[in-house]
């Protein structure tokens, strides 16, 4: 008999004590990340600057699975496991014979899947004698998280954020603050990046590539001080399958096993987060489950992108990776979904996509909203703009299903709440919010500047 259940709940006692490392089971290896200024393989000590050495040892790591600190998971227990839910109301909504799960990352402290690698990264650099981390925040999750992360390890914390958005989150900096951290609005004169673009541009707005730029530089200029990075890096995807290990979990104890697995995609974290141990078995055993990357179009990384080795950041500071990219001159549209506006993406979900081991999708952002609000009222819980990307991808599976007369089982990760986007939601709700999607035209601009 299988059981028909709303939520499912682990026990701390059941956290998985590893992550991941889906680099073990890859067909394709990696192409190695390149030094910016030698164009040359990188030497693993030059990002000593800027990165503790457990992390550098992470972002190169072969074995499969990476045994999770203690440290580290006793301040998971505090938060995971997060529950697992079936948004039932919804499947009868669609009227769809589909099974919808959501694994809700909104339950965390910072409200998103952001403070799964937040807790390592600051306990890694604690633990080497590293007092301060610099970063970049664009909406504001990841400065968030991090500043709680620091908060708890007794770290100090700069983010720089970018400054669109410091002057119209205000709630996100006061977080950041509340927590201890010191939040700069970039690009700032506190750093020769920062002020290069100031003198070009008084007004600029700022962008999530100009501010790692500058978090990178107080990084490497200050020797007690590292950069810290909330997606995209090895290291990072990797702390992020905590949250399909715990999915995965969760459904064994359901009898139940997704045929699609989805995630909305910035960096990749929360993507490959949700859906990697769930390919470990498409990968190691043939398995046949399908993971869909959801993006925007007014971002479309992965659906209209270039696979090719670029810059992290605007001004060239970080390593080339060899990633899917829409080019690091490129300044996306201020859309809402402040967190998937990143112009790159994880070396590791490239090299999948590219191989075809997984699918991408893009949508706009009214059809996305409309998907939120429909949601949030069978299933109560205001989503995040971004986590909504993933929501509108199962509606449209769900419905498939229906008109296919086919039963699904679709499992999403709902990566973060949506309480600090409310002004999105009433733009959405008042007609102001506008589709914006990107020309080829635009995007081929941007791509021809490509290192
Ligand atoms: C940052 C963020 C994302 C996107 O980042 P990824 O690295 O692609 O996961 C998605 N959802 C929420 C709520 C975020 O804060």
């Amino acid at each position: 008999m299988r059981k028909e259940r709303y939520k499912v709940f682990l026990s701390e006692d059941e956290i998985p004590h590893s992550w991941y490392n889906i680099t073990a089971d890859l067909k394709t290896p990696l192409d190695p990340p390149l030094d910016p200024s030698t164009r040359q393989l990188i030497d693993p000590n030059k990002l000593k600057v800027i990165f503790p050495e457990a992390l550098i040892k992470q972002e190169m790591a072969t074995e499969a699975f990476v045994p999770i600190p203690e440290e580290v998971l006793e301040f998971y227990k505090q938060y995971r496991p997060t529950p697992l839910i079936r948004a039932k109301r919804l499947e009868k909504i669609l009227d769809t014979p589909a099974k919808i799960f959501y694994k809700y990352e909104g339950a965390t402290p910072s409200g998103s899947h952001k403070l799964n690698t937040a807790i390592p990264q600051a306990y890694y650099n604690k633990k080497e004698g590293i007092k301060r981390l610099a970063t970049e925040t664009g909406a504001g999750q990841w400065g968030s998280a991090l500043a709680i992360a620091c908060n708890f390890f007794g770290l100090d914390c700069t983010v720089y954020m970018v400054k669109v958005s410091y002057n119209q989150k205000p709630y996100r900096r006061i977080l950041m603050e509340t927590f201890g951290a010191k939040v700069i609005p970039s690009p700032s004169e506190f750093t020769e990046a920062g002020r290069k673009i100031l003198a070009q541009d008084p007004n600029s707005p700022g962008s999530l590539g100009i501010a790692i730029s500058e978090a990178v530089e107080d990084a490497a200029t200050h020797p007690d001080t590292n950069y810290s990075l909330g997606s995209v890096l090895n290291h990072v995807i990797l702390h992020q399958t905590i949250i399909g290990e715990e999915a995965k979990l969760q459904m064994e104890k359901i009898d139940e096993y997704p045929d699609i697995v989805i995630g909305c995609c910035g960096g990749g974290s929360n993507f490959a987060g949700i859906s990697f141990p769930f390919l470990r078995d498409k990968l190691r055993n043939g398995r046949n489950v399908r993971a869909i990357a959801v993006e925007p179009a007014a971002c479309p990384t992965l659906t209209k992108g270039e696979f090719a080795y670029d810059f992290g950041d605007v001004a060239g500071l970080t390593p080339l990776l060899k990633m899917y990219t829409v080019g690091s001159q490129f300044v996306p549209p201020s859309i809402h979904a402040g967190g998937l506006r990143y112009h790159g993406d994880s070396p590791i979900v490239s090299r999948l996509y590219k191989d075809g081991i997984i699918e991408a999708i893009a949508y706009k952002q009214r059809e996305v909203f409309e998907a939120a609000i429909l949601f949030a009222r069978s299933e109560g819980i205001i989503p995040a703009p971004e986590s909504a990307h993933a929501i509108k991808a199962a509606i449209d599976e769900a419905i498939k299903a229906r008109e296919e007369g086919v039963k699904k089982t679709i499992l999403i990760s709902l990566s973060g709440h949506g309480h600090f986007d409310l002004a999105a939601y009433d733009d959405y709700l008042n007609g102001r919010l506008e589709d914006v999607e990107i020309s080829d035209e635009d995007i081929k601009k941007t791509l021809s500047k490509l290192p």
